[in-house]
């Protein structure tokens, strides 16, 4: 009992204030369900089960959504790169569409002097002109 108080006295003269002796102690549970884990060290789950549906839970909802709009932009930045070559050329809103460009998402706009908007997906830009025609622009320049 002695040793015990002295080595709790040590880890606070250390400055750590929390306590060894329930450190030992914490039993590892399952990332799904919470249940105490016996077995292996690194195990993180009790079963298969548990596993795949931590896994299926990762893959839904929130995480999703952003991973699939993040697809999207890149997709969009793509497609704008391989119309673009030059750096600065004309193309039409239905060339963008067939290969699969999604109007809906943009990483930003940019509004010229002259009240023109340029709609970008990174460096990779368009601007809408006369009927389906679009000019495609790139910036050099990187950030804002
Ligand atoms: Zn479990």
């Amino acid at each position: 009992m002695f040793i015990v108080d002295n080595f709790r006295l040590q880890t606070f003269a250390n400055g750590y204030n929390f306590d060894y002796l329930s450190l030992m102690n914490t039993e590892k549970t399952c990332l799904d369900c919470g249940s105490v884990i016996h077995g292996r060290a690194d195990k993180k789950f009790c079963n298969d089960l548990c596993r795949n549906n931590y896994n299926n839970q990762l893959n839904s909802n929130s995480y999703n959504l952003v991973r699939n709009i993040n697809n999207v932009l890149k997709r969009n930045r793509r497609i704008l790169e391989e119309l673009n070559p030059t750096g600065k050329t004309k193309t039409t809103r239905e060339r963008m569409a067939a290969k699969g460009f999604n109007f809906k998402y943009l990483t930003h706009k940019y509004d010229t002097q002259n009240g023109k908007t340029y709609h970008f997906c990174y460096e990779y830009g368009y601007l809408p002109l006369e009927g389906d025609e679009v000019l495609l622009v790139k910036r050099e320049d990187k950030g804002e």
